[in-house]
């Protein structure tokens, strides 16, 4: 089934062309003619699925019909979101997919982290708002921006807004928002939680699941080196070297080894970064364009990153430190094998991770190939 089919118009699926969309993935095929019907949606779908673009588009559609402006700083699409980087991804999308209808809907991202200031000011003429949950509370506080007039809400990884403490901010936001407006919710998984969201805030909606985890995990190489903790730092100088990885995405569990394993990848001359919570947004998100560009070989990360990081047709994602949960594993490895690309996923497993491990394969129903990382002569790295 083509994009044709789906009911956008020509200057859309010229856009859906020139990004190299040929097929629309499952997610869109359902939800996107839904969404033109002005039906509520209940996706289960990850990062990954295409669950972006599969809101982005009906809803832009939808404003090339509406001929009233808006009142001033009031808003008519509410995105609401748990991190920085998704709001920046999705401000992207809303404009990469926009500037190809002649009359432009003004988009912005709000998130805490950086000067309120310049975003009140921004917000001006402002219909469609990428916002997170605090940051959106503050500048409806200051009067820099109503919800009155919302039309359309999203609530994107949900699960993971309500798993970061947001729960309180986001029933306050609940309440600001007018009965009658069409509602969007995406979440990785369906909790308690996102049921009851679902039973007060959503209207009949058209329920889309979107089992992205198994197919992806099909295309994906999952490697194992055993290795004691003293010896992760030269293989893993070893492996990129060796393998020639050029783009290569590493997790680690907290914020001072990330900063720890970048530090001395940069002074063993491989060009490193590192990307978390304590790093100021500026940081990040250049960080995150400088990586996706090329001009950093290793980007090291935390798990508060691994959703939120959409690059397409990342090759290698290597765990120097596990994740505590099996779903925190596949989330992370899920940065490779994306866009029906394959990848390649390694994890450092000493022997204390080793009964760890053994669960989250399990868990996962894959094995890992398995390298003894002692083998492996690491003198010169
Ligand atoms: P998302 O799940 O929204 O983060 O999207 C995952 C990635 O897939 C993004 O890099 C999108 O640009 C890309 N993508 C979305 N829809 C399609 C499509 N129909 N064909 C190819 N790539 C797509």
């Amino acid at each position: 089934m083509p994009f044709s089919t789906l009911g956008l118009s020509s200057s859309l699926l010229k856009a859906i062309a020139e990004q190299k969309y040929s097929t629309p993935f499952p997610i869109q095929k359902e939800a996107i003619p839904a969404i033109l019907n002005g039906k509520d949606i209940l996706g289960i779908a990850q990062t990954g699925s295409g669950k972006t673009a599969s809101f982005v588009l009906p809803i832009l559609e939808q404003f090339q019909h509406q001929s009233t402006p808006s009142k001033n700083r009031h808003v008519k699409v509410l995105v609401l979101v748990p991190t920085r980087e998704l709001a920046i991804q999705i401000n992207n999308a809303f404009n990469i997919f926009g500037n190809y209808f002649p009359a432009k809907t003004k988009c912005l991202a709000v998130h805490g982290g950086v000067s309120i200031n310049p975003q009140m000011i921004e917000l001006q003429g402002v219909e469609i708002l990428i916002a997170t949950p605090g940051r959106l509370l503050e500048l409806i506080s200051s009067k820099a921006v109503s919800l009155s007039a919302v039309q359309v809400l999203v609530l994107d990884e949900a699960d993971k807004m309500l798993n970061l403490g947001f729960k309180e901010e986001m029933t306050q936001i609940f309440e600001l928002l007018p009965a009658k407006r069409q509602t969007l919710l995406f979440s990785a998984t369906l909790s308690n939680d996102i049921n009851t969201i679902n039973k007060n805030l959503l209207h009949e909606p058209l329920v889309i699941k979107v089992d992205e985890e198994i197919t992806n995990l099909d295309l994906i190489e999952q490697t194992a080196y055993r290795i004691p903790e003293e010896r992760k730092g030269p293989l893993l100088r070893y492996i990129i070297i060796h393998n020639d990885l050029e783009q290569v995405l590493v997790f680690t569990s907290t914020v001072h080894r990330a900063d720890m394993v970048a530090d001395k990848l940069n002074k063993n001359g491989i060009n490193a970064s590192s990307i978390h919570s304590k790093k100021s947004q500026g940081t990040r998100t250049a960080a995150l364009s400088l990586f996706k560009a090329g001009k950093i070989r290793v980007l090291v990360a935390t798990d508060l990153m691994a959703r939120g990081i959409d690059i397409k047709f990342l090759p290698c994602v290597i765990n120097y430190e596990l994740p505590r949960s099996p779903k925190d594993y596949v989330h992370r490895i899920g940065r490779t094998g994306r866009a029906e690309s394959s990848g390649e996923a390694i994890s450092f497993i000493t022997p204390e991770d080793e009964h760890h491990f053994k669960i989250i394969q399990k868990k996962m129903g894959k094995i890992a190939t398995f390298i003894d990382g002692n083998e492996i002569d690491l003198n010169v790295y």
